[in-house]
């Protein structure tokens, strides 16, 4: 019901807001702040209509200086938003500001009243209430305005209860201020800080200069700075970005001072629109927390933090900014879940993280090997989760290697064509495998190394993947190219030794001859039964104690040692009881850590054997 007396009038948004106004203040609790961005968004968009009106010729474009002011005044209890953009007539301000439409807002918030606050959040943006998020934190808003056509300034007042009045002001700029008067009981919006912190956040990005007055005394010629970037990084064709600016953006947005490894700019056109940045962070060790971060904009305001539904979870260590224009200003987690434009997102998002690989791999191939140890283990998994990246990246995999080189998995396969064809040999330990390692790297076959528990995993799958190419761990069998061509003779005397010496009864003993006759003897375990044992400590039902006992020992009958062993096997028991279980316990070494009683009875053994010399 609305009355006029003389040039005031006065209404009440009574029906909907009795519902509307207690609901603004309790269910949009838990995320108050949003209310500066929704303010201050609004300006925004005032000032860009107005350039667009100007920009149509619609309007004399009189080379404005376009801002938006923010002015705390403590004293008054107040926070101001102000801007010189479109501004509203009488009329505008009645359709827009006060009829809402509230009915569908009351049906919607009737229907959720149960649901949880994220999907209550959703309602601000969703029924265009984001001007009385305004409410949640003040007893009174007053909106004076004046619109760029000829039609008289406004001034209008609305207390928490709904009631309103207007009447004429003398505003004399075209623009809009909005006053919000502070509820004492929250009167932490009154603080500089805590505003400061809210404009960084929710409106560092926005496209119109804003400033930031905090009521506090400026010293001579001091000016307010403006607090937002207003063109930022992601909206610039990535020709036009340096690698310097890319940085600088990342330590801005993500307070982190190492330098990432790599970023993807995205600027999807049609259907999908939204543009961005993506950087892979550099992690200081491999206990960091590893969790990326991206925040969503929408047309440069912010929306939200982490979102972790516009990234599939194996490339959630990304980091960077998405803005995406088609989604609304107010997005709830359940909205975004079950988006199809947001499946298409992720969809793209995970086509351009293979894009970047395979452009560094081909253009910048020094570059990709210095970070690919860095990204190798999220890049594996990221292949082990969906098949379709690992098809967009096979090529642009690589393999470190024990000697120091890295090279695609082509590469090694076709440099290794003739001594081990299709065969990929691998370690896991450099040190431990050094034995292995050196008798393999003799030969020329190159060695790959795959520290990480993961590694090894993927090479199961990679199994699959790649038709006939097999991986097989150095010590796992004895390479064709590794055997020499002296003659073999079992011994059956030395195979008891052995036997006896390990007092494994499971042990199996083989004879070779080997090229390197220097080694006496080498520990194989299968890679099928390895394997099968990793997996059982993985999934817990092995402890270490469960080391596998299907190992066989091969004795080099090239080696001189062996040779002498076999002749001291029939004639002199107790050397060479030694000698075989020193062998023995040598070749464990290469193969795990000893126990605490094999290690101590390890050394008795050599200090025993030092006694002789
Ligand atoms: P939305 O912005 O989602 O449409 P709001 O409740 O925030 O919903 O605002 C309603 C309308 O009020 C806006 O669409 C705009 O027409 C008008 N309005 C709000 N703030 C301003 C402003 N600062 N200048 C001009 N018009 C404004």
């Amino acid at each position: 019901m609305n009355e006029q007396t003389n040039n005031t009038r006065r209404g009440g948004i009574s029906v909907d807001t009795e519902h509307i106004f207690p609901i603004i203040k309790k269910w949009l609790y838990s995320e108050k702040d949003i209310f500066l961005r929704e303010i201050v968004s609004n300006a925004a968009d005032a000032i860009t209509k107005l350039k667009r009106l100007s920009s149509l010729g619609i309007r004399e474009d009189a080379d404005e200086n376009y801002r938006i002011t923010v002015t705390l005044d403590r004293t008054a209890g107040t926070l101001t938003v102000a801007d010189n953009g479109i501004g509203m007539t009488e009329e505008e301000l009645t359709k827009y500001i006060c009829s809402i439409a509230l009915s569908g807002a009351v049906d919607f918030i009737e229907k959720y009243e149960n649901q949880s606050d994220s999907s209550k959040n959703g309602i601000i943006g969703h029924f265009g209430l984001g001007f009385y998020s305004a409410f949640m934190v003040s007893r009174s808003v007053e909106v004076n305005t004046k619109s760029y056509t000829d039609a008289p300034a406004v001034h209008w007042t609305c207390n928490e209860a709904g009631e309103y009045e207007t009447e004429p002001s003398d505003k004399s700029e075209h623009g809009t201020e909005v006053i919000m008067h502070i509820s004492d009981e929250e009167s932490e919006y009154l603080n500089p800080a805590k505003i400061r912190g809210m404009l960084d956040k929710y409106c560092s990005f926005m496209p119109v200069e804003i400033y930031f007055d905090d009521g506090e005394e400026k010293q001579d010629g001091e000016e307010d700075k403006c607090v937002n970037d207003t063109f930022p990084l992601w909206q610039k064709a990535p020709s036009e970005c340096s690698d310097e600016e890319y940085n600088e953006f990342y330590r801005k947005v993500f307070s982190d001072y190492r330098e990432p490894l790599f970023h993807i700019h995205i600027n999807a056109d049609y259907p999908l629109n939204f543009k961005g940045i993506l950087y892979f962070p550099r992690f200081a060790n491999e206990y960091e927390t590893i969790e990326g971060q991206v925040k969503l904009y929408y047309n440069q305001v912010f929306v939200a933090d982490n979102i972790k539904e516009v990234i599939p979870d194996y490339l959630l260590v990304l980091r960077g900014v998405l803005d995406c224009p088609e989604l609304p200003l107010n997005v709830s987690r359940s909205y975004l879940q079950t988006n199809s434009y947001v499946a298409k997102v992720s969809a793209h998002i995970v086509k351009k993280v293979a894009d970047k690989l395979n452009y560094l791999c081909n253009n910048n191939r020094e570059e990709y090997e210095k970070i690919w140890k860095d990204i190798c283990p999220f890049i594996n998994y990221a292949c082990m989760k969906d098949k379709k990246f690992y098809e967009r990246v096979k090529n642009s995999l690589l393999l470190s290697l024990t000697d120091g080189r890295t090279m695609t998995y082509g590469e090694y396969l076709d440099e290794t064509k003739e001594k081990n064809e299709n065969t990929v040999y691998y370690a896991t330990d450099a040190s431990l495998q050094a034995q292995y390692i050196s008798m393999f790297t003799a030969e020329g076959i190159n060695v790959a190394l795959f520290e990480r528990p993961i590694e090894s995993q993927f090479c199961t799958l990679l199994e699959q993947y790649m038709e006939g190419v097999k991986f097989v761990r150095v010590d796992a069998e004895i390479a064709d190219s590794l055997k020499g061509d002296g003659s073999i003779t079992e011994n059956e005397e030395l195979r008891e030794l052995f036997l006896r010496v390990s007092g494994n009864e499971k042990l199996e003993v083989r004879f070779d001859s080997l090229k390197n006759t220097s080694v006496p003897a080498l520990l194989n375990i299968s890679e099928q039964s390895r394997r099968m044992e990793e997996m059982m400590k993985y999934y817990s039902f092995a402890d270490e104690a469960a080391f596998p006992t299907e190992m066989s020992i091969v004795l080099n009958t090239a080696s001189p040692l062996i040779a002498k062993l076999a002749e001291t096997v029939g004639t002199d028991k107790e050397k060479s009881e030694a000698i075989a279980s020193y062998i023995y316990k040598v070749c464990l070494l290469s193969q795990k850590k000893l126990s605490a009683d094999e290690m101590q009875s390890f050394l008795d053994d050599s200090f025993n054997i030092l006694l002789k010399l």
